[in-house]
């Protein structure tokens, strides 16, 4: 299977679930991160934690920022549903097209596990996708692991971000608190 992963701490249990019954390669393609020193944080703790487990990874360093924020700055304004349609709809078809090129059997995402993320929608695209690629996406809700990876987060002391990864979520989480 091929795993997409958005950090090391939404990785971490999903791996550790996932790997007792499939051959795992994650897969890492986020240029949803902002703003790039972000970007670089997260990847430095995702390459220090699956070193550390002695993952096999693929990267996919592309971080087409013009692109992706003129794309989404014209979705955001309609709304931020449809915004985030994209953002999983770019990731996702990214990890299937890999996983097509390199022969795998199965793709997923660790987006499955997060409560705050739009489940239902992934799901969909997951399922879409892997219809228009040929290429299976595997789907389990995932949210059944997510205590225990915030657990295994704070155990590790892994970063752990305090947004989803866009400007546009870094300002509805900061922007607010910071003004009142
Ligand atoms: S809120 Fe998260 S999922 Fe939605 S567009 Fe931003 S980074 Fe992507």
């Amino acid at each position: 299977m091929l795993l997409h992963a958005c950090c090391a701490p939404c990785l971490m249990a999903p791996y550790k679930h996932l790997s007792e019954k499939y051959d795992i390669t994650i897969f890492w393609y986020n240029p949803n991160i902002q703003p790039y020193r972000e970007y670089l944080r997260r990847l430095k703790a995702f390459k220090e934690y699956t070193k550390k487990i002695g993952a096999k990874v693929i990267y996919d360093y592309s971080y087409p920022l013009e692109d992706w924020l003129y794309k989404t700055s014209i979705l955001s304004k309609k709304s931020n549903v449809l915004r985030c349609k994209y953002c999983y709809a770019d990731r996702l078809y990214r990890t299937a097209q890999k996983a097509k090129e390199m022969n795998f059997d199965l793709f997923s995402t660790t987006l499955l596990l997060a409560p705050y993320q739009k489940h239902e929608l992934i799901k969909e695209i997951g399922e879409k996708i892997g219809k228009s690629t040929g290429i299976d996406f595997y789907y389990e809700d995932m949210r059944k692991w997510f205590d225990e990876g915030e657990r295994m987060a704070r155990e590790a002391g892994i970063y752990r971000q305090g947004y989803c990864g866009c400007i546009y979520s870094e300002a509805d989480r900061y922007w607010r608190e910071k003004i009142e």
